[in-house]
């Protein structure tokens, strides 16, 4: 067999459970090494086809001349005080996407890009700023889990269990409490639900038994609501939704999140309503970006309130990170505990989010990497810096 130029190779790190079996199928293998592959693949997060060891030498073979596991290159790799890890990865022509990591005492969460750049534009976001430059593939999307697995030292965790497990047949998957990673945030760049396919395929490899195994409940997709999209994915993949509110009336949503012009906020609480019927929580996050003097009044947060009545919903108050050239501010601390207290008094579960990496330049939206809840944390006292593995 001739051996196909590198970019040739199909990339194996994009294909789910089904387009592996296919895969097997037409170069006639049995549809079972499907499943196997992915198994090496998103279990092991194996890169080196020859060390798959139960597969016969001819597929290993195959697979070398025709198959590749590329995930977008490493730029930068930085580590903040708090533990939480930033990479910078090269997605070509000059592209470059974030993957954040930030780890928790009863969780790590990687929060991950689905686009370069951003078509959305909103007025206080920095990747909206750089414009749209493409989608990412299903492979890079996805690609961001396996490697950040790698280089966290989950694939040796993996492989320890797996040893473990010899003579046992099939490694299980793997418990909760002993994975790195636990949750999955789509909060990085870009707008996952306008790049919609790749978006979904990522997320079924994310979630099959025989790739990562994470519940739906443990994996988010936030979108700025577009309100077609939110009905596929309820369709077709209903994993948790935060939805970028931002803004209580259309005439400042408008303003802040230009796609409302398109799929107003009466649309938006609709599909919100009906996204709930199959949701795997009961509720929606809305996440809400505290701009002083701009959407932080109390009357906004009265009309948030009459916005969401019939929509079962908590909030995420994101204190805003700015950027150069940004010419609006972050709400005052008080105004925040304020404003967080006014939803809460009417019954809505409110959290603060605390900014996490701000020595690297990892905080939330742009730089995706402030998850944690600070008022969770304060109740339950549980230490702020934790100790990440190495890869
Ligand atoms: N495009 C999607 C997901 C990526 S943005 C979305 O908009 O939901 C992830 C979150 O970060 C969104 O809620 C977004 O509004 C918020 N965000 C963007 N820029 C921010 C900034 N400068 N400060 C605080 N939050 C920001
Ligand atoms: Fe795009 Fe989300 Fe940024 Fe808006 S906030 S420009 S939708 S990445």
């Amino acid at each position: 067999m001739t051996e196909a130029g590198v970019t040739d190779r199909i990339d194996l790190l994009g294909l789910d459970r089904p387009a592996l079996v296919a895969l097997c199928r037409d170069w006639g293998e049995k549809p079972f090494r499907g499943q196997q592959l992915m198994r090496w693949v998103h279990r092991r997060f194996e890169s080196d086809f020859e060390a798959m060891s139960d597969l016969a030498r001819g597929f290993r073979e195959t697979l070398q001349a025709r198959a590749r596991l590329s995930a977008p290159a490493v730029v930068s790799d930085h580590v903040a005080s708090d533990g939480t890890r930033k990479w910078l990865l090269d997605v070509g022509q000059g592209n470059a996407v974030e993957t954040v990591f930030i780890p928790e005492v009863s969780r790590g969460t990687l929060c991950i890009s689905t686009q370069a750049g951003c078509a959305v534009n909103c007025l206080f976001c920095s990747t909206g700023k750089q414009g749209f430059a493409r989608n990412l593939e299903a492979g890079e999307i996805v690609g961001q889990l396996w490697l950040a697995n790698r280089l966290l030292g989950a694939r040796r965790a993996e492989a320890a269990a797996a040893a473990a497990a010899a003579g046992g047949g099939e490694d299980e998957a793997p418990d909760d409490h002993d994975r790195i990673i636990t949750n999955v945030v789509f909060m990085g760049m870009g707008e996952p639900l306008l790049n919609y396919d790749a978006t979904v395929t990522a997320l079924r490899i994310m979630l099959d038994d025989h790739g990562y195994g994470l519940s739906r409940r443990r994996v988010t997709v936030s979108t700025s609501g577009v309100v077609p999209m939110i009905d596929r994915l309820r369709d077709d993949m209903p994993v948790a939704l935060a939805v970028s509110l931002h803004a209580p009336n259309d005439a400042l949503r408008d303003r802040l999140v230009p796609l409302n012009r398109k799929h107003p906020l009466a649309e938006l609480m609709g599909a919100c309503r009906r996204y709930l019927e199959r949701a795997p929580r009961d509720f929606v996050t809305f996440e809400y970006v505290m701009l002083d003097g701009v959407n932080d009044g109390d009357e906004h947060a009265d009309q948030l309130l009459a916005l969401v009545r019939d929509v079962p919903c908590k909030f995420n108050l994101i204190p805003f990170n700015p950027f150069p050239g940004a010419d609006l501010r972050r709400s005052p601390p008080e105004r925040i505990k304020a404003f967080a207290q006014r939803l809460s008094d009417a019954g809505i579960v409110t959290t603060v989010r605390r900014t996490r990496g701000d020595d690297i330049d990892a905080a939330c939206g742009q730089r995706a990497g402030d998850i944690v809840d600070r008022t969770r944390l304060a109740q339950r006292g549980e230490r702020r810096r934790v100790a990440i593995a190495r890869a």
